[in-house]
């Protein structure tokens, strides 16, 4: 096993994104394969003990699949090739990264601000499990510059939150919250489910770790749980690592593959999927109560969002008259699948309220703008006058 001579870090660093998402990252055996090679193995063996013994002593080379393993390390330096990091780890699920990104560094005594606006299960890593660690936070309006500096005590150590957020479509002024974070010695994680390196690269924003469900764009067609973190060669290696490899929270190789695989198509499928979502989105518009959607220019962070992203995704909301309403919508639809998965080559609608967000409570859902009235809607790769006929009969079927 070799890396590829044309695939060192000097000259793939210079690559485009384009370039990376096929190429970045590619190590070959012996055999030259074109495409990358499946090592399903969780040990390796050693020509003799001095060899072993310097590995874990040091120097470079495979040990035990939990500590390293040549595919899960092509799918990792790939996302770090995309993202403009100098380190990435995957894990097995976004929110064993998110889980990750959080406990390796934060201890008794710390405070987050995490942002109000998030995925269920992201607000009960910072609502019930930090609080069990001794760990407190402060959940804010993300969209509120003033709310994230009130927030801050002598004792916070990390800013936490989506942009896009799911489902609320609230964005987050990286710019400013990643550079007041800086001010104070605040290390800021961002959740870039939504948008993906593709379209939005949070430490060029001054963001110090990025945080993935790699479950959602990047395999991108509904086939394997995933999850990276991203970020400096310090944070990855003195922080992350020690936690990852003690409490082995690993991708499997055959996952990474399949992400690998799903990553040559990502920056193709987010564009076409982004175009859909502006048409199907442009159709909606006036036909129901709300549209929280980045690309419209109804929405009201419209500019902040497109500063920040090079497309608007293929994911947005909109709010109808109750929940009644919102579930026979879903129930009329004849070509969209009903799915709280997101970000795959289908078209997929949910009802955040009794799914994605049921774990959150009524209060919180309504502090944080998930209405029982709220759809969630991923735009797939399907024809775009197919999905806004089956939404146009579907919206009839309501009297909308
Ligand atoms: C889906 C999702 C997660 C969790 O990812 P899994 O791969 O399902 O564990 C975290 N954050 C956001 C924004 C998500 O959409």
């Amino acid at each position: 096993m070799k890396k590829d001579t044309g695939q060192n870090r000097a000259i793939t660093s210079k690559w485009r994104t384009a370039t990376q998402a096929v190429r970045g990252g590619t190590w070959r055996s012996e055999h030259g394969e074109t495409s990358e090679a499946l090592f399903l193995t969780s040990g390796y063996t050693y020509d003799d003990a001095e060899t072993v013994a310097a590995r874990f002593a040091g120097e470079p080379g495979m040990t035990y699949s939990r500590l390293q393993n040549p595919t899960v390390q092509m799918l990792e330096e790939r996302i770090a090739l995309l993202e403009g990091a100098d380190a990435v780890r995957c894990q097995t699920t976004g929110m064993a990264a998110m889980t990750a990104a959080l406990l390796c560094q934060l201890e008794q005594g710390d405070h987050v601000v995490a942002a109000r606006a998030a995925f269920g299960s992201c607000r009960w890593l910072t609502d019930s499990l930090l609080p069990k660690f001794g760990i407190t936070t402060t959940t804010i309006d993300s969209r509120d510059n003033d709310q994230w500096k009130a927030a801050i005590q002598p004792n916070t150590k990390v800013f936490f939150f989506e942009t896009p957020a799911n489902p609320t479509m609230d964005i987050v002024d990286m710019t400013y919250v990643c550079g007041l974070a800086r001010e104070h010695g605040i290390t800021t994680v961002v959740d870039n489910a939504f948008a993906t390196s593709a379209l939005q690269r949070p430490l060029e924003f001054g963001a110090d770790v990025v945080a993935y469900s790699a479950t959602k764009m990047m395999d991108g067609q509904g086939r394997v749980l995933a999850g990276a973190v991203a970020g400096s060669h310090d944070f990855i290696n003195e922080k992350l690592l020690p936690f990852q490899r003690n409490t082995g929270p690993n991708l499997s190789p055959f996952n990474a593959w399949v992400v690998l695989k799903g990553l040559e198509t990502l920056d193709l499928r987010i564009r076409r999927q982004s175009e859909n979502a502006m048409l199907v989105g442009s159709f909606m518009e006036g036909r129901v109560k709300t549209i929280l959607h980045p690309g419209l220019a109804s929405h009201p962070q419209h500019n902040l969002a497109m500063s920040q992203m090079s497309a608007c995704g293929p994911i947005f909301s909109f709010i109808v008259d109750d929940r009644k309403q919102a579930m026979a919508l879903l129930n009329a639809l004849q070509l969209i699948d009903i799915s709280n998965n997101i970000g795959d080559s289908r078209s997929l609608m949910t009802h955040p309220a009794t799914t994605t967000h049921h774990s959150v409570g009524p209060d919180a859902r309504v502090a944080m703008g998930v209405e029982d009235g709220m759809l969630r809607l991923n735009v797939g790769l399907e024809d775009p006058q197919d999905l806004i006929e089956d939404i146009d009969q579907a919206l009839r079927a309501v009297g909308l």
